[in-house]
């Protein structure tokens, strides 16, 4: 992964924070910037595409890639395997791109080892409240993969003091700003304090 051009940026958050809106809204408003499609072995959900929000393959191809050395990062996740392809980001890096990962924290640490100077942020719900009605309102998983979902969430934000920046995902436009002063290097102008610890006490009271 040497003569990149572009920057790295690994945006990790717990499952029903808003991640994907947030990063298609990033990819919108800033030039340059493109998202790596990972692979994953998880069955399509309705109104997703091939190449486009996933490549969807089987476990068996997955494991090949995986021996090949294709996969720059990848993890288990929910019981299904996702993974980064290092061609997919290198070429976009050597083109001059801004490239952004959507992926879990596993995976953002095994970049961390592999590339030091990428932006690693992390985005959590304002409240327990709020991530669980936004779980719910997706529509898309069962009563069991909600509350799955949602313990695993709550374990996930022990993860994010790994990271160099958190960020609370309440307003979407505000959110999509912090993320841009973190990449730009003014992440002091992007800090709330006070809305993460709140946000992060919201997840440790028993209510
Ligand atoms: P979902 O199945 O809801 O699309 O994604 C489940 C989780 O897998 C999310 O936390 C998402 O960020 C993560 N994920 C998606 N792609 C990758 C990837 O390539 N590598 C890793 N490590 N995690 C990923």
């Amino acid at each position: 992964m040497n003569d990149k051009t572009g920057k790295l940026i690994v945006i990790s958050a717990p499952s029903g924070t808003g991640k994907t809106t947030v990063v298609k809204r990033l990819l919108e408003k800033e030039p340059n910037m493109v998202a790596s499609v990972s692979f994953t072995t998880r069955p399509m959900r309705e109104n997703e595409i091939d190449g486009v929000d996933y490549f969807f393959v089987d476990k068996g191809s997955f494991k090949h890639m995986i021996n090949e050395g294709e996969f720059l990062e990848h993890a288990t996740v929910f019981d299904n395997y996702y993974g980064t392809q290092k061609k997919i980001v290198s070429n976009n890096l050597q083109r001059g791109l801004n490239v952004i990962l959507e992926i879990d924290w596993q995976g953002a640490q095994q970049i961390r080892g592999e590339i030091s100077d990428c932006v690693m942020i992390f985005l959590i719900p304002p409240s327990k409240k709020v991530l669980l009605s936004r779980l719910k309102n997706r529509g898309t998983d069962s009563e069991e993969e909600i509350e799955n979902r949602f313990n695993q969430a709550v374990l996930d934000l022990s993860e994010s003091s790994k990271f160099d920046h958190v960020l609370v995902n309440d307003q979407l436009d505000a959110a999509v700003e912090n993320i841009v002063l973190c990449i730009k290097g003014n992440a002091s102008k992007a800090t709330q304090p006070i809305k993460v610890d709140q946000a992060l006490k919201s997840f440790s009271e028993t209510n």
